[in-house]
C-alpha cells in the first residue's frame, strides 16, 4: 500500500486496492490542479482577528502564497492569471481542524486517508494529527510532500505527534526521546497516564523542546497540568471536576490507582462530578486558566453527538456514503453498544460542557476548534462546521469561532507568520464563500471555491471531489 503514495492516486489508492476495482482512471480525473497565478475580483476579505472585513478587493495568489491585495483600481491583473469572480463573495483563511485522527494504530486498520477529500471539500486546508507512532510519522511526511508536490488531495498535516504513556517515568522518558527521534511535533497523553508518568513526559519533553498535549490525566487537577505547562487540553478533560464543588474529593479516590483503573474510576464518579457543577468555581478556574496560557480544543461537537444521539442513526445520514467500510462498522458497533446509562450521562454532561466553553470564553481562555473527526457521529470535513456553530452556540461570536479554526491554531502551532489569515506573504490556503461568514457562521458552509496550497478548486471540482469520494466508498 504504502508504495502507491507517491501516485497522484494515493487517496485512493487503499479503496481500490481493498475492492480490487480498476478505479484508477477515475482517480487520474481528480488529480489536484496546477499551482497558477489565481486572481479573485471585487471580494470582501475577512479579517478573522481585527474585526472588520474590507473590500472589494483584488487578490493576487502566486506559487502558493497571497502576493497582493489590493483596490480594484490599483491592481495589476497578469493576463495570464485565472479569474475567480469574488464579486458579493468573501475570502477567509483555510479552516484548520485541530484534533482529528488519521491513524487507527488500536484497532490495526488503515489509515484514515479516505477522510482528505472531506477535508478539502469542507474547506479544511489544515490539520493537527493527534495520535501517531513511529512508522505513522513517515506516512506523514509522505503525505506532506505529495501535497506539496499536488499528488495528494488532502489538508496539510500541520502537526502530528505520538503518545507516550510509559510503564514507569523513567521509561516514560525514554518514550519521549525516541518520540523526538522519530520526527513527533509533540507529545500526546491520554487520561490513563499515571501522574508520576506525566511528570517525568513533560520534562523529558521539555529537554527535547518539544510541546505536551492532550487529556490532563485523570490523576491531575486541571489547573496543576496547566501551570505545570501541559500546552493543550482536548475535550475539557477535568475541567468538569475542576469547575464541580468536589475536585479534591473525586481526585483523592482516584489517588494510587492508574491505567483502565483509574479512568474507571473517573466513569464511575462522572453522575456525581456532574451534579456538583458549581458556576461560580467555574468562573474562578477559568480565570486562573487564562494566566497559564493552556489553550483549550473542547471539541464540543463530540459532546454534542453524544447527548442528542445523532451517531445512532448513521443509516439515515447522507454523510455515511463518504465512510470506508471498515469506519461504518466500527461506528455501527459503538451504536450497538451505546447504552441508555450512557445516553442519559451524555444529557448530562452536554449542558455543563456548553457552560464550561461560555465562562472560559468569557475569561479570555484561548479556545482551539477541533473534532475528534472520525469518531461516531463526527463526519470528517462536515464536523469542523458543526463545531464553530456550537461554539458560537456557547457564546462566541462567528468571527471568534473563524478565529478559533484558524489564527488561533496558527498561533499555537508558531506558524502565523505563514498561516492564519488572509494577508500577503501568506500561503495561499483560502476558502472562497458565497455569503458572510460574520454575520452567521452557518455561512462558512457556503463554499464557492478552495485554494489549497495555492492551487484552485472550484465548486465544481468540489462536487466532483466528493462525488469522487462518495464512489470510491461504494460498496
Ligand atoms: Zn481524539
Amino acid at each position: 500500500m504504502r508504495a502507491n503514495f507517491d501516485k497522484r492516486t494515493a487517496w485512493l489508492a487503499t479503496p481500490c486496492i481493498l475492492a480490487l476495482l480498476a478505479c484508477t482512471a477515475a482517480a487520474r480525473a481528480m488529480q489536484l490542479p496546477t499551482r497558477e497565478t489565481v486572481v479573485i475580483t471585487d471580494v470582501t476579505v475577512v479579517d478573522v482577528e481585527g474585526g472588520h472585513s474590507t473590500g472589494p478587493r483584488t487578490v493576487l495568489v502566486d506559487d502558493g502564497r497571497i502576493v497582493s491585495i489590493e483596490a480594484p483600481q490599483d491592481a495589476h491583473i497578469p493576463s495570464s492569471a485565472q479569474r475567480v469572480d469574488g464579486h458579493g463573495r468573501f475570502l477567509i483563511p483555510g479552516l484548520v481542524d485541530m484534533h482529528v485522527h488519521l491513524f487507527n494504530l488500536s484497532s490495526h486498520r488503515p489509515p484514515n486517508d479516505w477522510s482528505f477529500p472531506l477535508y478539502v471539500a469542507n474547506g479544511i486546508t489544515g490539520v493537527r494529527e493527534m495520535r501517531g507512532d513511529a512508522p505513522s510519522m513517515v506516512l506523514v511526511n509522505r503525505w506532506r510532500k505529495a501535497l506539496e508536490g499536488g499528488e495528494l488531495i488532502a489538508p496539510r498535516i500541520l502537526a502530528a505527534g505520538i503518545s507516550v504513556h510509559g510503564s514507569s517515568p523513567d521509561d516514560a522518558a525514554h518514550q519521549v526521546d525516541a518520540a523526538a527521534d522519530a520526527g513527533a511535533d509533540f507529545i500526546k497523553v491520554f487520561s490513563d497516564v499515571p501522574a508520576s508518568n506525566w511528570r517525568a513526559i513533560l520534562a523529558a519533553a521539555h529537554g527535547r523542546s518539544l510541546p505536551v498535549v492532550g487529556h490532563v490525566p485523570a490523576g491531575v487537577p486541571l489547573l496543576v497540568a496547566a501551570a505545570a505547562g501541559q500546552r493543550s487540553n482536548e475535550h475539557l478533560m477535568q475541567a468538569y471536576e475542576a469547575c464541580s464543588s468536589i475536585e479534591a474529593q473525586l481526585l483523592q479516590q482516584r489517588r494510587d490507582i492508574d491505567g483502565d483503573a483509574l479512568t474507571e474510576r473517573r466513569d464511575t464518579q462522572e453522575a456525581r462530578t456532574l451534579n456538583a457543577f458549581d458556576p461560580a468555581i467555574c468562573r474562578g478556574i477559568a480565570r486562573s486558566l487564562v494566566v497559564t496560557g493552556q489553550v483549550q480544543v473542547p471539541t464540543p461537537v463530540l459532546a454534542d453527538e453524544d447527548s442528542m444521539g445523532k451517531s445512532g442513526s448513521p443509516g439515515t445520514d447522507p454523510r455515511r456514503q463518504f465512510l470506508r467500510a471498515d469506519e461504518r462498522m466500527r461506528w455501527q458497533r459503538f451504536v450497538a453498544s451505546y447504552t441508555a446509562q450512557d445516553a442519559a450521562l451524555a444529557k448530562l454532561r452536554w449542558p455543563i460542557a456548553h457552560q464550561i466553553v461560555s465562562f472560559m470564553h468569557q475569561a479570555g481562555v484561548p479556545i482551539m476548534a477541533g473534532t475528534d473527526s472520525p469518531m461516531p457521529g463526527v463526519y470528517p470535513g462536515f464536523a469542523l462546521h458543526e463545531e464553530m456553530e456550537l461554539l458560537v452556540e456557547s457564546g462566541l461570536t462567528p468571527r471568534e469561532a473563524l478565529y478559533s479554526a484558524t489564527l488561533e491554531p496558527a498561533r499555537f502551532l508558531g506558524i502565523a507568520d505563514t498561516s492564519g489569515s488572509v494577508a500577503v506573504g501568506k500561503r495561499a490556503d483560502l476558502v472562497l464563500l458565497d455569503a458572510d461568514p460574520t454575520r452567521d457562521i452557518h455561512n462558512a458552509r457556503r463554499i464557492n471555491a478552495v485554494l489549497l496550497d495555492g492551487r484552485l478548486l472550484r465548486r465544481a471540482d468540489i462536487d466532483a471531489l466528493l462525488k469522487q469520494a462518495a464512489s470510491v466508498q461504494a460498496p
